[in-house]
C-alpha cells in the first residue's frame, strides 16, 4: 500500500462554555484545529487531527502545524502508511523536532493500519482493558465560587474526576481548591493544575494551605527543578504535565521520584506511535497516566479513547473527551461521553467518519 495524497483541513472549534482559561490570564475562545487526510492506492483513507492549546501553552501553535505539514507532507507520498516506524523515521529526518506537526499524520496512518487489519486501533495498541474509560473534566479558571458551581454541575453530568485550573493568585487559588473540594464526595478525584503559573514561593503557600485536603497538585512551576523542590516539600500526590515531553523526561522524573502521575498528551510526543512508547514505559515504571492531547475535536477524542482503552486500568488515572467541550462535530462515530465515561469504537481503524461539509476545502494538498 502506498500514500497517494495528503490533504490538510483547518477547522474552528468554538467552546460550549465560550472560553477556556488557565494560569496567568491565558485563554482560548475558538480552537484552531488541523485535520489530516491520508489517501492510499488501496482505496483506504485515514484521518488524524492536531489542535494545540493556543500558542502560549506549549511550544506549538495552530498555524505551525500546517506550516510544518507543508514541509513534510509532499515527501511522504509513496510511503506505506502501515509501516508506522518507517513513516515516523522519515518525518523525523525531514523535520527536526516539532513533534506536534507529525502527530496528525501518525494518527491517520494508525487509522489506515486498523482498517487494513480489520481491527480497531485499540486492539493494535495492545487490546481493550475493561468496559470503558473514566474521564476528567477540566474546570476553566474563574472566581472560586463559580468554579465550585461548575464542578457541581459537571458532577451531575456523571464526571467523578476534576481538574481545576489554578496558577493564579495563591490566596484565590487556595479558595478555589477548598470550595471545589467541598462540593465533591470522598470517592471523587480533584486535581489542582497550576499549568506552570506559580513561582516556588506561591506554590509553597498553596500546598501548605491545602495539605489537609484530598487533592493532587499538578505542574506548579515552569521549571522541572522547581517542581521537584515543591514535590519534596509536600505530602500531596503530584502530577507533571508540561515538563513531560520525551522518553528522557519520563525516565528522569521516575528516577527522581518527581511525580505520582504523568500527563501523556499525544501531540506532545508526535502521535500514537511515540505516545504508545511512553505509555508502555510508564506501565513498566509503575507510573499512572492521564491520557489525552493538547486539545481537539472528534478525531483527537477517538485517538485518546483508543490509547486509553488499551492501557491497563490501574495505570489509567484518567482521560479526556475533548469533543464534549466544543460546539462543532467534525466526524461521526467518535466516542460520546456517557455518565463520565467513554469507550473506543469497535469499528476498524479509529472508527470515525469526518463530515466533509464541516472540513470544507483543503488548505493544503500534497
Ligand atoms: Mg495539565
Amino acid at each position: 500500500m502506498r500514500i497517494t495524497a495528503i490533504r490538510v483541513f483547518q477547522v474552528d472549534l468554538p467552546l460550549v462554555e465560550r472560553a477556556y482559561a488557565w494560569s496567568e490570564g491565558k485563554k482560548v475562545e475558538v480552537f484552531d484545529s488541523t485535520v489530516v487526510r491520508v489517501e492510499t492506492d488501496a482505496g483506504l483513507v485515514g484521518h488524524g487531527e492536531c489542535c494545540p492549546l493556543g500558542p502560549v501553552y506549549l511550544p506549538a501553535y495552530a498555524a505551525g502545524v500546517r506550516a510544518g505539514l507543508a514541509e513534510i507532507a509532499p515527501q511522504l507520498i509513496g510511503l506505506d502508511p502501515t509501516e508506522l516506524d518507517v513513516v515516523n523515521r522519515r518525518m523525523d529526518y525531514l523535520l527536526k523536532g516539532h513533534p506536534y506537526v507529525k502527530s496528525a499524520v501518525d494518527i491517520a496512518c494508525w487509522d489506515i493500519t486498523g482498517q487494513a487489519a480489520g481491527m480497531p486501533v485499540c486492539q493494535l495498541l495492545g487490546g481493550r482493558f475493561g468496559e470503558d474509560v473514566v474521564l476528567y473534566r477540566a474546570i476553566s479558571q474563574l472566581p472560586p465560587a463559580e468554579m465550585a458551581g461548575n464542578v457541581a454541575r459537571h458532577k451531575r453530568d456523571g464526571y467523578t474526576r476534576f481538574q481545576l485550573k489554578v496558577g493564579g493568585r495563591p490566596d484565590e487559588d487556595i479558595e478555589r481548591i477548598r470550595q471545589a473540594r467541598a462540593v465533591l464526595g470522598p470517592s471523587d478525584v480533584l486535581v489542582a493544575d497550576a499549568n506552570t503559573g506559580w513561582l516556588m514561593h506561591d506554590a509553597v503557600r498553596v500546598v501548605n494551605a491545602v495539605r489537609d485536603l484530598d487533592v493532587y497538585i499538578e505542574q506548579p512551576c515552569a521549571r522541572y527543578d522547581d517542581c521537584l523542590t515543591i514535590r519534596r516539600r509536600t505530602s500531596l500526590p503530584f502530577v507533571l504535565d508540561e515538563n513531560i515531553d520525551s522518553i528522557d523526561a519520563v525516565l528522569r522524573a521516575a528516577s527522581d521520584g518527581a511525580c505520582d502521575v504523568v500527563n501523556l498528551k499525544i501531540a506532545k510526543f508526535g502521535g500514537l506511535t511515540r505516545a504508545r512508547q511512553v505509555r508502555d514505559l510508564c506501565v513498566s515504571l509503575g507510573l499512572a497516566m492521564t491520557i489525552e492531547d493538547t486539545w481537539g475535536g472528534d478525531i483527537v477524542t477517538a485517538a485518546i479513547a483508543h490509547l486509553a482503552h488499551s492501557t491497563p486500568e490501574p495505570f489509567r488515572f484518567t482521560a479526556t473527551d475533548f469533543n464534549s467541550y466544543v460546539t462543532t462535530t467534525i466526524a461521526d462515530g467518535a466516542p460520546r461521553r456517557e455518565n463520565g465515561r467513554m469507550r473506543a469504537a469497535e469499528a476498524p481503524g479509529l472508527g470515525v467518519k469526518p463530515r466533509d461539509e464541516v472540513l470544507g476545502e483543503p488548505v493544503l494538498i500534497a
